[in-house]
């Protein structure tokens, strides 16, 4: 069985004064939940925050982006190896947001997953296509120069975030039968290059405007593995409802 993982992304959103806000408020919230795995993605400012306030829980910490390279003059940029040793586990990689507004192209998403993958994190590679008519097309491409060039070993270590662009933010979620569909979809794409045991093994989570309301019945779909959350991650109410889900 696949283990589900629910995300946060919290974008640009909390300093570290929110971030330990957040945790004092959510760690209680989920104490007894053990159903899934917890990832939550501040800014590279609040990881250390996050990460010590997290300490000795289940929770875990990822970074929303990476560089490829290890180190070196590459101003701004933060790399894989600076990321683990701030104590994170995941880090997103190709989310929507960086691909529109950051130039972010399959062939950096797949630099940037081998980076991750290097230093010992583990990616959530995002993929989605813009608008609801391209949606095979685009996970076609984006799966085949983004994640289709991995070696079966690293493969194995990815996690996959299905996320309609249209929509993310957007208060509009895809209907679990719409979201099941492209989740099968991935995975076929998965089984044509890394055989049928690797697809079956893979989580693909659902991200795109899920909320503690509609999260109960995109989950009852056995393709779907967890999700990415952006807006309801912020509030440890909300996010702790989901994470806490009864299925
Ligand atoms: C996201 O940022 O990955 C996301 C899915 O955002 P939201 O839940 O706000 O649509």
């Amino acid at each position: 069985m696949r283990k589900p993982v629910i995300g946060g992304n919290w974008k640009m959103y909390k300093d570290p004064s929110g971030t330990t806000a957040f945790f004092e408020s959510f760690r209680p919230l989920i104490e007894h939940s053990g159903r899934c795995e917890t990832v939550i993605c501040p800014s590279f400012l609040d990881l250390e925050t996050a990460v010590a306030a997290t300490r000795g829980t289940r929770i875990k910490i990822g970074a929303q982006n990476l560089y490829w390279a290890k180190e070196g003059a590459f101003t701004g940029e933060v790399s894989g190896p600076m990321i683990k040793a701030s104590g994170c586990s995941h880090v997103i990689v190709g989310h929507s947001e960086r691909r529109r507004y950051f130039g972010e192209t399959d062939e950096s998403v797949l630099k940037k997953t081998v980076a991750a993958l290097d230093a010992g994190l583990i990616p959530i590679v995002c993929v989605g296509e813009r608008e609801k008519e391209n949606a095979e097309t685009v996970l076609m491409e984006q799966f085949r120069y983004g994640i289709g060039a991995l070696s079966d070993g690293q493969f194995a270590s990815i996690v996959i975030a299905y996320e309609p662009v249209w929509a993310i933010g957007a208060g509009e979620t895809a209907t679990p039968v719409t979201a099941a569909d492209a989740h099968r979809l991935i995975r076929a794409l998965a089984r044509d290059s890394f055989g049928a045991e690797a697809a079956n093994n893979v989580r693909i989570l659902y991200g795109g405007s899920v909320k503690p309301e509609s999260a109960k019945g995109l989950m009852a779909q056995p393709e779907i593995d967890g999700f990415l959350i952006g807006g309801a991650s912020l509030d440890p109410v909300s996010f702790a409802s989901i994470v806490n889900l009864e299925l």
